[in-house]
């Protein structure tokens, strides 16, 4: 059973009279323990895509299915439990609370959970080391370089351990090293952990994470390819 479900998916945008199309009948199964890149140009229709995979936005006709369940019947609160428990989104504006630093960014999504906060606190310890931001718990997002605040974003994406993890450019905004770093990072969570991961790129340097590339042209798939690489691993 696959674990995200999209059948003839269409996204039309209205803007005033005139309607644009920006998906044209999806469909695509993922499944548990992938590592999904979707590459395609600029205005292809990937972050459209992505707003559905996360269930941050509906299909305009068709369905989204999430654990065989169509999210189009979930109420708003129910979708942001399910966006809460099962989806850990690393996107390029990284929404890192200002005011707070990097601990209490990172230990936000858990208080909202309400579990104990000493259990919180040494969760966010095992997070920081493992994104190496340990020296910069108390440092503001200010005071972090725009690599360092992209690693407490995946952190704090990682804090309530979803099984789903979606990243939108990761690397868009990074020196070389830096996304080499988070993406052999997502890679040993795919790995290790059996996470499905996500990624929505145009940079094809990312492809030699894949089990699947999926290229999208024009709001459209045009092929699905089964990485050689990691076939045998899976
Ligand atoms: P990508 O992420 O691949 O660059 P997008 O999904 O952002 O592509 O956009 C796909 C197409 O849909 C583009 O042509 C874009 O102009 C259009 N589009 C995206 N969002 C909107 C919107 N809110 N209203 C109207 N058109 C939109
Ligand atoms: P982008 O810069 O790619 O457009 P957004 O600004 O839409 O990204 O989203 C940034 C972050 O905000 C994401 O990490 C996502 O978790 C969160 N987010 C956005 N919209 C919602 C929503 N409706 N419900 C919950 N979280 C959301």
């Amino acid at each position: 059973v696959p674990l995200i479900k999209l059948t003839d998916v269409w996204k039309i945008y209205q803007m005033g009279e005139v309607e644009f199309a920006a998906l044209k009948g999806i469909n695509l199964e993922i499944y548990e323990g992938e590592f999904l890149v979707i590459l395609g140009p600029s205005g292809s229709g990937k972050s459209t895509l992505m707003n559905l995979l996360g269930c941050l936005d509906m299909p305009s006709k068709g369905t989204v299915c999430l654990n065989s369940k169509d999210i189009s019947e979930l109420s708003e609160s129910e979708l942001t439990v399910v966006r809460g428990k099962m989806i850990g989104f690393i996107f390029q504006s990284f929404n890192l609370l200002p005011t707070l630093n990097t601990e209490e960014n990172v230990l936000l999504p858990m208080e909202f959970q309400e579990e104990n906060r000493q259990i919180a606190r040494q969760k966010v310890s095992y997070l920081l080391d493992i994104v190496g931001l340990s020296n910069k718990k108390k440092n503001l997002p200010s005071q972090l370089s725009g690599g360092q605040r992209q690693r407490v974003a995946i952190a704090r994406s990682l804090a309530v351990n979803p099984p789903i993890i979606l990243a939108d450019e990761p690397t868009g905004n990074l020196d070389s090293k830096t996304g080499d770093y988070i993406l052999d990072f997502l890679d040993g969570l795919q790995k290790s952990e059996g996470k499905t991961i996500i990624i929505v790129t145009h940079d094809l340097e990312l492809v030699k994470y894949a089990t699947r590339i999926v290229y999208i042209r024009d709001g459209e798939i045009e092929k699905i390819e089964t990485h050689p690489k990691n076939e045998q691993s899976m």
